[in-house]
């Protein structure tokens, strides 16, 4: 197929157009590079450096289009929301009208369990109330409700993938975000040196340890449930579906296998809890396995830490 990936010069974006090319499609990655590195765009797929917003001559040709082109930092949300709707929404309005001009009428789109805000339950199913707590995750789930609204009315067909904590590398290819707030990247740049401690947002949840508890999947395992949706798209349907590996770790959980995988002994300083961070978040991805076929091979804590800390050791 001919698609077209935007963001695929970012984290999970370019691990999904390098699988992609791997499978013979032919990629076209249209990223601003605003957060992006242009060198994680893989060999074989051609470069477009644009904004959403000006998708539209890329789109000639196109069959389908996986969108992970946003941003994503939930505290920058909170500060700067007008970012976030213009960005995350205004923008994949324009790439959704650009996809209509051209007759593109397929699209997997990069969702996020933060649409679910704080939850009633756990594991978190795809049927749960969603009540985003931030602008961010309130902006990933109006793109939700307007591919709902655009598969009924225009045909579109659409498939929302819900990620939880992703992690991990893909060979070469790794989180390198200028911004880091995610917990295993932080963790690591200890081990490395870059820094030298980390911090422990809150040891006073309702958890086993304290510390909150999330449901990490490997990046590799998370792209594969692209070229799956890629195959389960249909006119006139948008499907929804979580993705996690369904096990749950505390952030002390984290720290311990990091100390394992790195031989580091990781430095602690114990802080505030971070505003918005629900005590538990595990998803059910038990629709997408039965619904797709898709199945968590490196869903081991130790293989997701070993494999962000190879790429990590292999690139820094
Ligand atoms: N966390 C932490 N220290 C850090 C980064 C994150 O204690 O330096 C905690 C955070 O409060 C949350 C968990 O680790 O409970 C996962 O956070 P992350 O930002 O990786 O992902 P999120 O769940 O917010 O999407």
């Amino acid at each position: 197929m001919r698609l077209m990936v935007t963001g695929g010069a970012g984290y999970v974006g370019s691990v999904v157009a390098a699988q992609l090319v791997e499978a013979g499609h032919d990629v076209t990655v249209l990223d601003d590079l605003s957060t992006g590195h242009e060198d994680a765009v893989p060999d074989g797929a051609r470069f477009v450096r644009a904004d959403i917003t000006q998708a539209h001559d890329a789109l000639d040709g196109v069959d389908a289009v996986l969108h992970f082109a946003a941003k994503s930092l939930v505290g920058e949300s909170v500060a700067k929301p007008g970012r976030y709707w213009a960005n995350n929404l205004g923008g994949t309005l324009a790439l959704l009208d650009a996809m209509r001009d051209k007759g593109v009428a397929k699209i997997v789109f990069s969702s996020t369990a933060a649409t679910y805000g704080e939850p009633e339950r756990s594991p978190i199913q795809e049927s749960d109330p969603t009540r985003p707590t931030n602008p961010y995750g309130a902006s990933k789930l109006a793109v939700d409700t307007a591919l709902t609204a655009f598969a009924q009315v225009r045909g579109l067909g659409a498939v929302s993938l819900r990620y939880f904590n992703v992690a991990g590398a893909h060979g070469r290819y790794r989180e390198r975000h200028t911004v880091e707030t995610h917990l295993i990247p932080n963790v690591l740049k200890v081990a490395t040196g870059e820094r030298d401690n980390v911090s422990v947002f809150g040891t006073d949840y309702p958890t086993p340890d304290g510390t909150c508890v999330r449901d990490y999947i490997h990046v590799s395992d998370l792209a594969r449930a692209h070229l799956l949706a890629l195959g389960a798209i249909a006119p006139g349907e948008h499907k929804i579906y979580n993705l996690g590996s369904g096990t749950g770790f505390s952030v002390q959980e984290v720290i311990s296998v990091c100390r394992e995988v790195t031989g580091h002994q990781i430095p602690v300083v114990v802080g505030e809890r971070r505003p918005g961070d629900p005590a538990v978040l595990v998803a059910s991805s038990a629709k997408i396995q039965r619904e797709l076929g898709w199945k968590p091979e490196r869903a081991a804590l130790g293989d997701i830490v070993s494999d962000a800390w190879r790429a990590l050791s292999q690139n820094t």
